[in-house]
């Protein structure tokens, strides 16, 4: 309701229900989340994961810089397209072999590096540093 509040300690919370393993982690480091998720469920009892950071669905920047695509670079592998990011979309040009390359809308890019982080060839970088990267 846009009133001001106290923000609850979801740890505390966690560890007054009995909860003994609790990971708090940055979504948007995919090695550091993937790592908490499989101690939890490697850890015999209940686990929680506290997810520390923006939604990504929430109209704000992570950064303020948008993340672009290397064309060159880009070999249609697909894996950035499913991470369900809305604004990364199949490009009309096509690799080699037929497959459409990626492309970033950068007014829906919240700058959250995710793309980037799983982009096997380094084709995702940030919109300022793709002239450097095509030189
Ligand atoms: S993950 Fe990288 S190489 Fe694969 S389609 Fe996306 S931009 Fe292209
Ligand atoms: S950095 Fe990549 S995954 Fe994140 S909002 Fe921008 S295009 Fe989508």
């Amino acid at each position: 309701m846009g009133e001001q509040t106290f923000q609850v300690d979801f740890v505390k919370l966690c560890e007054a229900i009995g909860v003994r393993d609790i990971h708090t982690v940055d979504p948007y480091d995919l090695d550091q989340t993937k790592d908490a998720f499989q101690k939890a469920l490697e850890f015999d009892g209940p686990s929680v994961v506290i997810s520390d950071k923006p939604c990504v669905l929430m109209p704000r920047k992570i950064k303020e810089t948008p993340y672009t695509v290397i064309s060159d670079s880009c070999n249609g592998c697909k894996l950035c397209f499913r991470i369900g990011c809305p604004a990364i979309a199949a490009s009309k040009e096509l690799t080699e072999k037929g497959h459409p390359k990626a492309i970033i809308d950068l007014d829906l890019c919240t700058g959250c590096t995710i793309c980037a982080q799983v982009c096997p060839e380094n084709a995702i970088v940030l919109a300022t540093e793709k002239a450097h990267a095509v030189r």
